[in-house]
């Protein structure tokens, strides 16, 4: 009971003072009550158990190592011109055909095979691959997944209470965290994204890739097929975990031009 008290009390705390925090990418006054060592340490957690548990149901991870490093290439080129490029970065790929994509906080991003396939894929060449990378990276610097979090504080109050009440252990933030875990990996598995949040990422993705040398053109070019793919999209696909709807490709589109010059000034200077 004790321990109940001490968390509430951390909680409150946390709501009061400790949430308001500069957002890494606008540079804005935002609410987190999470550090980014939290991000760091979570997304750790969630990666390790979500890439556990496809082995466990027999989907075989980082088994492609010639795509792996591509992929791993690919990310390392885009998070450096991001906001947070020192944010230790990694890719698993599971080889499944779910079109899909995802990133954990702190930089751990998954990707699923099904994302290229031919026929019933997403990304079509090396550009929209970028940009549907850009696009998680944008979600891990802008730190959706503990802005989200922050803002399901009290239910998670209960995912703490659980994890303090079933442990001895009287380090307080380490349940607080483990309980979180448990949230984000239910966060990035059963719900979705805000909207606002995709449009966000959209747009610092779409920066992202043009300032890492990606033809920006291609973000749009795959808006405009998820917009077209809109109401059809099997459950845990790309479209259902990042809604989506015809604004999306209207934004990219307004955004282009100064895209393109970032592209551009990229491209000149190699
Ligand atoms: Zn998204």
């Amino acid at each position: 009971v004790k321990k109940f008290i001490a968390v509430w009390l951390l909680l409150c705390t946390g709501l009061l003072s400790g949430c308001a925090t500069i957002d890494y990418v606008t540079g804005e006054q935002t609410r987190n009550f999470y550090s980014l060592e939290d991000d760091i340490t979570l997304g750790k957690q969630v990666f390790t158990s979500m890439n556990r548990q496809m082995e466990d149901n027999g989907v075989p991870v980082n088994a492609d190592t010639e795509q792996l490093r591509k992929l791993q290439n690919m990310v390392n080129r885009i998070a450096a011109v991001s906001d947070l490029p020192d944010l230790p970065y990694e890719v698993s790929l599971y080889s499944t055909n779910l079109v899909n994509a995802m990133a954990a906080p702190g930089g751990k991003i998954i990707v699923f095979e099904g994302l290229w396939d031919p026929e019933e894929g997403l990304v079509k060449d090396d550009d929209e691959l970028a940009a549907v990378l850009a696009h998680e990276i944008a979600h891990v610097t802008c730190r959706h997944s503990t802005e989200a979090m922050t803002r399901q504080l009290p239910a998670q109050a209960a995912f703490a209470l659980a994890a303090v009440l079933a442990s001895r252990n009287d380090d307080n933030r380490t349940q607080l965290i483990l309980g979180g875990t448990f949230a984000v990996y239910q966060g990035l598995v059963v719900t979705h994204y805000s909207r606002r949040d995709e449009y966000e990422a959209d747009r610092v993705g779409l920066m992202y890739m043009a300032r890492a040398g990606y033809d920006p053109r291609a973000a749009l070019r795959i808006w405009q097929r998820v917009a077209e793919q809109q109401g059809r999209a099997p459950p845990l696909s790309f479209l259902s975990t990042h809604p989506s709807d015809a604004n999306r490709a209207r934004q990219l589109e307004a955004l282009l031009p100064e895209a393109l010059f970032e592209y551009e000034k990229t491209r000149n200077s190699r």
